[in-house]
């Protein structure tokens, strides 16, 4: 028996693993003391994981049109198909799309292989759903997707405000962290901003429970009420940031007295003058916010109302300060390292960023190979289920991620895979609802056989190993996509033999012809982990990007000398008018539509589903609904009621909840048609996005509810 270091493949916190190989399997599993994100913690899901390995419900072998084939004859039918779609319809008509479960190294070779080698854009991934609004935050305010915070600043924090984060049941480390911080600083306060009860609130000193889709209104009076109060640090803002004028602006179109903000948030006006006096008066203040705020149609303008709201006070750059977007999925910052959004090319360049074409092109061409890169942007993960819909698309390769239960709108979704000509998934469960849409199905390696990094919420690189052999012909999501490149020609840029020498490529073109800071520098660079060898990759302990000759231990905390990755250092105050959902209530719809996760359950399943003990929290999907709200729609506690939304219904058995707001209603995101029938999240939501990162408004639908 030996212990082995490795991390958890569920949420951003992106936790340390020791696990026990005993005998070719994993007999237990215990928080890593040594990891920064969780010094020896672990969540109920990661003391589970080793209770879900084994090859039984695992997909064993490739298969073409239905029938099982050797991998010779699965990477050929790939190659053979994908040059086919190609020579008749152009690079632009296949696509990818990707996930957050997927590995750095397995991200790189795939936007390297689409992007680079077989020219289209079109590669997006499920992050997009995630933290993308985050990510368009972040460059409009920073220059850069560049998360400042660090773990550690919860515990240096005064302040810590929650919004759209039920950080105990979806980082319950985090939650943790900030429990014990809590109890060991009482003058440490939590906020809760929320428009539903939930156990985040067990530790708030002050909880508002605003009306869904008000966060912006709220923060934008916030930074009007810090300035008509003299609260706001202008050495700061004159020295590191413009467009406060502008900002300032915008948050008084809309009535700033504090009665007129707590009536259109629903809130207390007193709570809320107490949350706006108690982040004013405090410098080291954490906001940590998560998919409340991302996932909606202004998601963007959502955080950037935060945002505004720490440049203004200067409150970030801190030990205990700054605006802190927590990740839903593991690698979801991994996926954007590479370039893995559409909008992305590649290693935190887009498109237009100076240079970049020219720069990648170079790095990635061989002494005969020379990669055709796309001139522009592609499609984001709706709008290319939609063009494969309207068949411009006509293939689509699919890794680790369930588009046909996770999308918005999922049976519109279903009927674009249904008719695409070329459907390929790599998965590692043997039945999921994807999987009878795909031509060809693809068995790949999972947590615990993966082997490679990945990147959590606070920038920090891990390394997740391998420790068991694949269960049957089971193999590496990069090593299938390798063994493709070579097949279609491209073997000499897609060499590699091992994840290490993936994860080396990738550090040096992070930091490829970086430019010196100011002058278009990309924020993200892990150059200083170029050249590790295969001894020092396995060695590789967690490190926080950037890791340079500057920094050759990793950053804790970016922009801390007060200077942004923007052309001229300053970070970006920007104009927030504040915009509610996009669907509006109805006769026929009265009710708004609530999603999120339950405690100890992992996105559709495949993996938490098999671990008999996660299901005792929650069994089964509910609906849940104020006591007011049930008497009113003629449903009782337990009983089978049924939603019908924009896109289809949605069938469950209801749980009176009075933390519910009343007129709102609440459905967890895990369960599929395989496990429950009718009980499906992404039936009911239309797809409405955030205009500037993509990201559909799966917070927001509006509902009817009924018996069965
Ligand atoms: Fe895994 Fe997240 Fe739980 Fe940590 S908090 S053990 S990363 S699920």
């Amino acid at each position: 028996m030996h212990q082995a270091r490795t991390t958890c493949p569920y949420c951003g916190v992106g936790c340390g693993v020791l696990a026990q190989v005993d005998g070719g399997r994993i007999t237990g599993v215990a928080g890593d003391g040594e990891h920064p994100a969780n010094y020896g913690r672990l969540c109920v899901k990661g003391s589970a994981l080793h209770e879900t390995l084994g090859d039984h419900g695992r997909l064993l072998r490739p298969r073409v049109d239905g029938v099982e084939v050797n991998w010779d004859t699965a990477l050929e039918t790939v190659a053979e198909r994908l040059s086919s779609v190609r020579r008749a319809h152009g690079n632009q008509a296949v696509s990818a799309y990707l996930s957050g479960q997927l590995l750095t190294e397995d991200y790189y070779v795939a936007n390297k292989l689409f992007k680079g080698f077989l020219g289209t854009p079109h590669l997006d991934t499920n992050s997009r759903l995630c933290m993308a609004s985050a990510v368009a935050a972040h460059k409009r305010a920073f220059g850069a997707d560049a998360v400042p915070c660090c773990y550690e600043d919860l515990e240096e924090a005064e302040l810590v405000v929650l919004v759209g984060s039920n950080l105990a049941w979806n980082h319950p480390v985090l939650y943790q962290r900030l429990r014990t911080a809590k109890s060991r600083n009482p003058l440490l306060r939590v906020v809760v901003i929320d428009p539903r009860v939930t156990d985040s609130c067990e530790i708030a000193d002050l909880y508002l429970g605003l009306a869904p889709g008000t966060d912006a209104r709220l923060f934008n009076g916030l930074l009007a009420w810090m300035a008509d109060k003299g609260r706001l640090d202008t050495i700061y803002l004159e020295r590191h940031t413009q467009g406060l004028a502008d900002a300032l602006a915008a948050a008084r179109e809309d009535d700033t007295s504090v009665a007129a903000i707590a009536a259109d948030c629903d809130v207390d006006p007193e709570r809320l003058e107490t949350f706006f006096f108690w982040f004013a008066s405090q410098l080291h203040v954490v906001t940590l916010f998560s998919q409340g705020i991302n996932q909606s149609s202004s998601g963007t303008d959502k955080a950037g109302a935060i945002i505004n709201c720490h440049l203004a006070g200067g409150k970030i750059g801190l030990p205990g300060a700054g605006p802190f977007s927590i990740t839903g999925q593991p690698n979801a910052m991994g996926g954007r390292e590479v370039g893995g959004l559409a909008n992305q090319l590649a290693a935190h360049m887009d498109y237009p960023t100076p240079g970049a074409f020219d720069r990648v092109t170079r790095f990635w061409s061989t002494p005969t190979q020379i990669p055709t890169l796309p001139d522009g942007p592609g499609h984001k993960a709706i709008a290319l289920f939609e063009a494969i819909e309207r068949g411009e698309v006509k293939a689509v390769w699919i890794m680790a991620t369930n588009p046909a239960v996770s999308l918005p709108d999922s049976n519109r979704v279903r009927h674009a895979l249904a008719q695409c000509p070329l459907v390929i998934v790599s998965e590692c469960a043997a039945a999921t609802d994807l999987l009878p849409y795909a031509d060809i199905v693809l068995p790949t390696s999972g947590w615990s056989e993966k082997d490679g990094t990945v990147t959590n919420s606070e920038r920090c690189i891990s390394r997740q190993r391998g420790l068991l052999p694949p269960p049957g012909e089971a193999r590496h999501d990069w090593w299938i996509m390798v063994e493709v490149a070579k097949r279609l020609g491209f073997g000499e840029a897609f060499a590699y033999g091992h994840p290490g020498e993936i994860f080396d490529e990738h550090a040096r073109l992070s930091g490829f012809e970086n430019a010196p800071e100011g002058e278009g520098h990309r924020a993200f660079d892990i150059s200083g982990l170029a050249g590790l060898g295969r001894e020092g990759y396995d060695a590789l302990a967690p490190i926080q990007w950037p890791v340079t000759a500057k920094a050759p231990h990793g950053t804790s905390r970016l922009f801390e000398d007060g200077r942004f990755a923007t052309p001229d250092g300053r970070a970006r105050l920007v104009a927030v008018r504040p915009r509610g959902p996009v669907q509006r209530l109805s006769t026929a719809r009265p009710l708004r539509l609530n999603t999120g996760r339950v405690r100890d359950q992992w996105h559709t399943m495949t993996r938490t589903g098999r671990a008999p003990r996660l299901m005792n929290h929650r069994a089964e999907p509910f609906i849940e609904v104020h006591p007011d709200d049930a008497a009113a729609h003629g449903v009782n506690d337990q009983q089978l009621a049924r939603l019908q939304g924009a896109g289809g219904d949605y069938v469950a058995r209801v749980r009176l909840a009075n933390g519910q707001r009343r007129g709102e209603v609440f459905v967890p995101m895990h369960w599929t048609d395989q496990f429950s029938g009718m009980a499906r999240m992404g039936a009911l939501l239309a797809a409405h996005l955030d205009p500037l990162s993509g990201q559909p408004e799966l917070k927001h639908g509006t509902v009817s509810l009924a018996p069965c």
